[in-house]
């Protein structure tokens, strides 16, 4: 695909990661090409749903199944602002899609999964698209990082619990006993 196309598409898929970001969720976009026309477009809904799977992939993927009204997306394109995790790597080889477009890096230390097979998977080369994607993401875990600072302040204050670690969405706590050692007793709670 011409690199103009590439990244006419890659900018729509942005502007649905901003939609995500407004509803507060991590900002990624997808969007579903076939034949030159966008079939799909979606974004991460997993915490406004509570739905495990609504990752703006699978999201986008079921919006071009109920269109086609076919599972098979064999000469679909998908781009999406992330590079997908497993979960959605799985599902995007489970659809026959065989060209992904993804724009920022996901943070990954594991080789070629068995999900990436048959699969092409390329980074668009126009970097500033690349940074608008990465940033979108970066500064909502910086908002929710301030957000969740405050909650386990907050917490820590209210009860007697040591906050031993935090990251956005998840707050793990334990609790001390009376001579103030650890009950080894450790919470995993969320906060949304
Ligand atoms: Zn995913």
């Amino acid at each position: 695909m011409e690199k103009e196309m590439i990244e006419r598409y890659m900018e729509i898929a942005i502007n649905e990661a901003k939609k995500a970001y407004k509803k507060n969720e991590i900002p990624v976009g997808s969007i579903i090409v076939k034949n030159n026309e966008v079939i799909a477009k979606s974004h991460n809904k997993r915490d406004n749903t509570n739905i495990v799977i609504e990752h703006a992939e699978i999201s986008a993927i079921i919006k071009a199944n109920k269109k086609l009204n076919n599972w098979r997306l064999n000469d679909s394109i998908l781009f999406t602002t992330l590079e997908p995790c497993d979960m959605c790597k799985s599902v995007i080889k489970e659809s026959k899609i065989k060209i992904v477009y993804f724009a920022a890096n996901r943070d990954k230390n594991e080789s070629k999964s068995e999900v990436e097979k048959n699969v092409e998977y390329i980074q668009i080369e126009n970097k500033l698209l690349i940074s608008e994607a990465e940033k979108l993401i970066k500064d909502k875990f910086k908002e929710l990082r301030k957000k969740w600072i405050n909650i386990s302040q907050e917490i820590k204050q209210r009860r007697n619990r040591k906050i031993i670690n935090y990251f956005p969405g998840n707050i793990y706590l334990y609790n001390i006993n009376k001579e103030g050692g650890k009950k080894f007793h450790v919470k995993h709670k969320q906060y949304i």
